[in-house]
């Protein structure tokens, strides 16, 4: 059921050249494509650099938490290079500034934050844990920035992904989450980002902190479990590639990419700056992504 993860390997630059051509197709979403050109750029140079994670995992503390519907990674499981990361931080905020999408006085607070390991480093823990293991999360000290809080998850989550999804790719080829009923992520517990249409018809999500993959069914809302499908509208692209599925209970939406109707598999980075047009009309309705 699992679609399996067409990953181009190392160096490969399927993603990039999608996007130009995206950007050749669509001009008027030149801007979002270089800003997501830039950032894909920066996370596959990360990626390079660091080790594939080993991830040792007792089979029975898999199942317990499966069974739980609790997250599988742990924060010490990500092979993270607190070096590495802190400089993906700074350039991510480069980046983000750069595109304007990060304004003048967020942009100098990150910065300071980048320089400073110790505000750094246990915000970066802290993230993580809010959704994977919220159980951990110690009381909350004061922030030592003046960065907004909504910036400060911006720059965190794209600095955090690169380390996440390579975890993502070796757990999930060992861990089974066809059984997962939740629609919080099997691996690190965060929100969807993004769904596929598999080959079959299934509807898998996208998280959008790790990029782990899990089946959720159509018939309901992945953020409230709303299942009444007369609140449950779904609205299809001119080109039938997309798809975007709503919920009148909470108002938030995801969009999907249709395998069925498509020549390549899904592509995070493309799909998104793709489907912005349909961001728009939901925003339009009322609704929030
Ligand atoms: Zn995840
Ligand atoms: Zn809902």
């Amino acid at each position: 059921m699992a679609e399996p993860r067409t990953r181009p390997p190392r160096g490969e630059s399927r993603e990039l050249t999608e996007l130009r051509q995206l950007r050749t197709r669509q001009p008027e979403l030149a801007d979002a494509v270089d800003l997501h050109i830039a950032l894909l750029e920066l996370q596959r140079r990360v990626q390079a650099r660091f080790p594939m994670p080993w991830i040792e995992v007792a089979p029975e503390w898999l199942k317990q938490q499966h069974a739980a519907g609790l997250p599988l990674l742990r924060f010490e499981d990500i092979p993270l290079d607190w070096t590495d990361f802190r400089l993906i931080f700074r350039q991510t905020a480069d980046v983000l500034r750069r595109f304007d999408a990060l304004d003048a006085a967020d942009y100098q607070a990150i910065q300071a934050m980048s320089r400073d390991g110790h505000a750094l480093e246990p915000l970066a823990v802290r993230w993580f844990n809010a959704t994977a293991a919220p159980e951990r999360l110690k009381k909350p000290r004061a922030l030592q920035t003046t960065a907004s809080p909504g910036a400060l998850e911006q720059v965190l989550a794209l600095a955090m992904r690169p380390f996440l999804e390579r975890c993502a790719d070796v757990v999930q080829q060992r861990a089974d989450f066809t059984t997962w009923t939740h629609p919080h992520c099997p691996l690190c517990g965060g929100e969807p980002e993004f769904a596929v249409l598999t080959s079959t018809g299934d509807r898998m999500m996208i998280c959008g902190r790790c990029t782990g993959r899990w089946r959720f069914d159509e018939t309901a809302c992945p953020f409230c479990k709303n299942d009444d499908r007369s609140l449950l509208p779904s609205f299809t692209s001119r080109d039938g590639l997309y798809r975007l599925y709503a919920c009148d209970v909470c108002r938030r939406y995801v969009k999907a990419y249709d395998t069925r109707k498509g020549t390549r598999p899904v592509m995070l980075a493309v799909d998104s700056v793709a489907t912005l047009p349909l961001d728009a009309a939901a925003i339009q309705r009322g609704y929030k992504g």
